[in-house]
C-alpha cells in the first residue's frame, strides 16, 4: 500500500475550549483499497504490526505529518503553537532506532520539535520502567511533545505518571460516551481533568459528539477537545480550506472591532 500510494493521512482539528482557538491536529491513517473501499486503521495497524511493517508505516506517517505542518506554517495558515499529533504503535516505540527516526523527520521537514506531539499509549509509558523512562526522556530531549492516548483504559501507575515528562493526557472516548448521564463516567472524566491540572499536564477530551458533553467538559475545566461535534478528520485539501476560512473570519472580526472602536 505504501509503494502504491494507497495510504493517506487525514487530520482532525483540536480546539482550546476557553478561547475557541485551534490548538492542534491529530494525523490519522487511511488505506483506500480499490475494490473494498477504505480500510479502518483499527484493522490494518494491527496487521502491519503482526507483519513487521509498522516501522516503514510510522516512518511514512511521521514524515508526511511533519512535512504537512511545516508547509502550513510556511504559508502562515497556522500559529506557531499549533501541534501535529501522530499515533505511535507501542511495538515500534520500543524498537532500536525509533528516536532517530523522529529526529530525522523533524530535520527533513524543518518542523520545530515543539510542534510535533507523539501519542503513546499507557502501556508504552508504564511497562518495564527503566527502559521506557530512557525512551521518553530521549523524546523529551528532542523537544517533541508527548501525549498519553486513550488514558484511563490501561493501568497507569499514578506515581510514575507524575515523574514522566508528559504534556497532554487524552481522555479515552469510552468515558465520554456516558457523559453527562452516567455518574460513574462523569466521575472518571472529572478525576482525569483534576489529575492533569494537578500535574500541570494539558487534558484533551476525545470523541466529543454532543453539546451536552461539551457543556459538561467546559464546566469540569477540561482544556482541549477533539470530536465530530467540532470537526471530523479532514483531508489535507479540506484542512487548507478550513484554515483559510478561520483566518478570514479572524481578519473580518478584527476589522469590524477596529471599525467599531473608531
Ligand atoms: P485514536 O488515536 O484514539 O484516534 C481517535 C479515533 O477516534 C480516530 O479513529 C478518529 O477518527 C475517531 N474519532 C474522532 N472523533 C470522534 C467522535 O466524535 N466520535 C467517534 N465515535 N469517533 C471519533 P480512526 O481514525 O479510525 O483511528 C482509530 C485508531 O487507529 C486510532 O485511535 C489509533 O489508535 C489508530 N491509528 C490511526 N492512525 C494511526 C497511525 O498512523 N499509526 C498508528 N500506530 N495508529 C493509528
Ligand atoms: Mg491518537
Ligand atoms: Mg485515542
Amino acid at each position: 500500500a505504501l509503494d502504491n500510494h494507497d495510504l493517506r493521512l487525514v487530520y482532525q482539528p483540536q480546539f482550546d475550549m476557553r478561547s475557541g482557538a485551534l490548538s492542534g491536529f491529530e494525523a490519522l491513517s487511511r488505506w483506500d483499497l480499490d475494490d473494498h473501499g477504505p480500510v479502518s486503521p483499527e484493522e490494518f495497524i494491527p496487521l502491519a504490526e503482526a507483519r513487521g511493517l509498522i516501522r516503514p508505516l510510522t516512518e511514512w506517517v511521521v514524515n508526511e505529518a511533519c512535512a504537512q505542518m511545516a508547509l502550513w506554517q510556511s504559508l502562515k495558515l497556522v500559529d506557531d503553537h499549533v501541534t501535529m499529533g501522530v499515533n505511535i504503535s507501542p511495538q515500534h516505540a520500543q524498537e532500536e532506532g525509533f528516536v532517530s527516526l523522529i529526529a530525522a523527520a523533524l530535520a527533513r521537514s524543518r518542523l520545530p520539535a515543539v510542534n510535533l506531539e507523539l501519542e503513546l499509549t499507557e502501556s508504552v509509558m508504564m511497562e518495564g520502567i527503566d527502559k521506557r523512562l530512557e525512551l521518553i526522556n530521549s523524546l523529551d530531549q528532542l523537544g517533541a511533545r508527548i501525549a498519553i492516548d486513550d488514558f484511563g483504559k490501561g493501568y497507569s501507575s499514578l506515581s510514575r505518571l507524575a515523574k514522566l515528562p508528559v504534556d497532554t493526557i487524552k481522555i479515552d472516548r469510552d468515558f465520554l460516551r456516558g457523559v453527562p448521564y452516567s455518574l460513574r463516567d462523569c466521575a472518571v472524566a472529572r478525576s482525569i481533568i483534576a489529575l492533569g491540572d494537578g500535574l500541570n499536564m494539558q487534558v484533551l477530551a476525545e470523541g466529543v459528539e454532543t453539546t451536552a458533553q461539551k457543556v459538561f467538559l467546559k464546566e469540569a475545566g477540561c482544556q482541549l477537545v477533539q470530536g465530530y461535534l467540532y470537526s471530523e478528520p479532514l483531508t489535507a485539501a479540506e484542512c487548507v480550506e478550513f484554515l483559510k476560512s478561520r483566518l478570514n473570519d479572524a481578519n473580518g472580526s478584527a476589522q469590524s472591532n477596529h471599525a467599531a472602536s473608531e
